[in-house]
């Protein structure tokens, strides 16, 4: 039994961004990026999204889901806290250094935002050195985001966003104990936005564990 909300989500109307209730930093950082129209995935998750809801969004590769949870997430931070307000789990360290420097580049014009990239597959220590100067945003694959939170490096009490992206992928990749694990470890308060291509049977069982009345959005890949 799920617990989403189904709604429908038909060709989303072509909107600017500057319609959304954004900051004007992150309008500018939006700008600088040189997005003016909403891709449709953007329109139908952002005003949900920035409102605070839960999402789950299931969308194809290239259709700008960066920017929806980016904007949401960046929204929701405050830069003057130095604490991990925002944690996006992504399947390949390739996938998490794309949307770390994503969100960099959106959130250049917001003051001092500090976002990392912490994957396997290189040693810890540097990563534990970096999240001890302290960061607003951690991008990483969940293996090693689990190991940070097991040595104490990795602390999520003043988490406020919770994003799974390429959730299907990271289930085939065998990565659910440790979404379970590092899921588990976040603050109850929070919101939680799950962005997966497709929607098998472990994406919705995850979802029902970990999202609250989440709003369930289906955004079709373009025909033309
Ligand atoms: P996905 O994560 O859905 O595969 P991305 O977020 O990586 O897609 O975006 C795909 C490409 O589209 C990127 O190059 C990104 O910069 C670009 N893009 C995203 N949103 C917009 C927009 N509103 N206008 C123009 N380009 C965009
Ligand atoms: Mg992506």
């Amino acid at each position: 039994m799920s617990a989403a909300s189904s709604a429908p989500v038909s060709p989303a109307p072509v909107a600017a961004f500057d319609q959304l209730p954004l900051p004007e930093a992150l309008k500018a950082g939006v700008a600088a990026l040189g997005f003016t129209q909403m891709t449709p995935v953007q329109a139908a998750s952002l005003p949900a999204a920035l409102a605070g809801e839960d999402l789950i969004v299931q969308a194809p590769t290239g259709s700008g889901k960066t920017a929806a949870f980016g904007l949401a997430l960046l929204a929701a931070l405050d830069s003057s806290l130095w604490q991990v307000q925002a944690l996006v789990l992504c399947p390949t360290r390739e996938l998490a250094d794309q949307v770390a420097e994503e969100l960099r580049r959106l959130a250049r014009a917001a003051g001092n935002v500090k976002i990392l990239s912490l994957c396997g597959g290189t040693p810890m220590r540097p990563q534990r050195e970096s999240l001890a100067h302290g960061a607003h945003v951690v991008v990483g694959t969940p293996g090693r985001l689990m190991d940070l939170l097991d040595v104490g490096a990795l602390q999520l009490g003043g988490l406020q966003t919770l994003v799974f992206d390429e959730a299907d992928r990271m289930l085939d990749m065998g990565f659910i104990d440790d979404m379970v694990t590092v899921a588990s470890q976040c603050p109850a308060e929070r919101q939680t936005l799950l962005f997966s291509a497709t929607y098998p049977e472990g994406i919705a069982k995850l979802a029902s564990r970990f999202l609250r009345k989440p709003r369930q959005l289906t955004v079709s890949a373009p025909t033309a």
